[in-house]
């Protein structure tokens, strides 16, 4: 009897450890997002070797737009003489440059919803933070929001998230002073102006949120900066709505 009760508690014990590790399958990958490559042991989100390619930005960048600069200078093409004027968002930093793995990760956290990584990216996204000393005036982190039809399908808005965790370490409150109101299609694939055009009156001030926002310096926080089209459209109509200044600070600069 107690042979047979050995047995069914060993048989249980394994039917349990294979329900275990489909569990754990199934919230971390055994290969790797980026290559592919088998995790085994290692179970996170990417390979040692993808992970060690993740690059900080830092070097040469524009003074206000944080792009890289290949060939130096103080400021990108963009940014430069008279143009730097007609921007509505001052400062705009971003902690790691876009790459395959940078990306992986993006993807991997806001698609197939790994919100695990997002304290990586704000601990990377602190570091930037720390280095620029225009940040520490800011009174609130303001997420970019994602529009209502789309969070409900993703369930999260990627920049909360980051703008979340950055808040805690950082001790910088988190106000979700706009809404999304026009729920425009993928920017990848347009230009420069195409991404302006589109994005344009796609951002509303949240109602009531006129005076808490009043002559404070903010910093929209966003997973991915591209041509900034959409950091500069968020930053307009915060101005617009009485705020002093306008920073933004990003997880990936692409
Ligand atoms: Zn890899
Ligand atoms: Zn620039």
């Amino acid at each position: 009897m107690s042979a047979l009760c050995l047995r069914f508690s060993f048989s249980m014990r394994y039917k349990i450890k294979i329900i275990i590790d489909k569990i754990i399958n199934f919230f971390l990958p055994r290969t790797c997002f980026c290559c592919g490559a088998d995790l085994q042991k290692n179970k996170g989100i990417l390979c040692t070797d993808c992970f060690k390619k993740l690059e900080v930005v830092k070097g040469m960048i524009c003074r206000r737009c944080g792009l890289p600069l290949k060939s130096g200078g103080r400021y990108c093409h963009n940014c430069r003489g008279s143009k730097i004027s007609k921007y509505k968002c001052s400062f705009i930093r971003s902690a790691l440059k876009f790459n395959e793995p940078s990306r992986a990760l993006v993807h991997a956290f806001k698609y197939e919803k790994y919100l695990n990584i997002a304290p990586y990216f704000a601990e990377v996204m602190y570091k930037t933070f720390r280095n620029n000393p225009e940040f520490r005036e800011a009174a609130f982190l303001v997420p970019v929001p994602i529009h209502r039809s789309r969070q409900r399908k993703r369930g999260f808005n990627q920049a909360e998230v980051l703008a979340n965790h950055l808040g805690k370490i950082c001790g910088i409150p988190v106000l979700n002073a706009l809404t999304r109101v026009k729920n425009t299609e993928s920017q990848t694939k347009l230009n420069r102006d195409e991404r302006k055009q589109n994005i344009l009156n796609a951002f509303v001030l949240v109602k009531g949120m006129e005076n808490k926002i009043d002559k404070q310096a903010l910093i929209l926080i966003d997973d991915v900066c591209t041509t900034s089209a959409t950091l500069e459209e968020c930053a307009r109509v915060l101005k617009e709505a009485g705020a002093r200044e306008v920073l933004a600070l990003t997880a990936l600069r692409e």
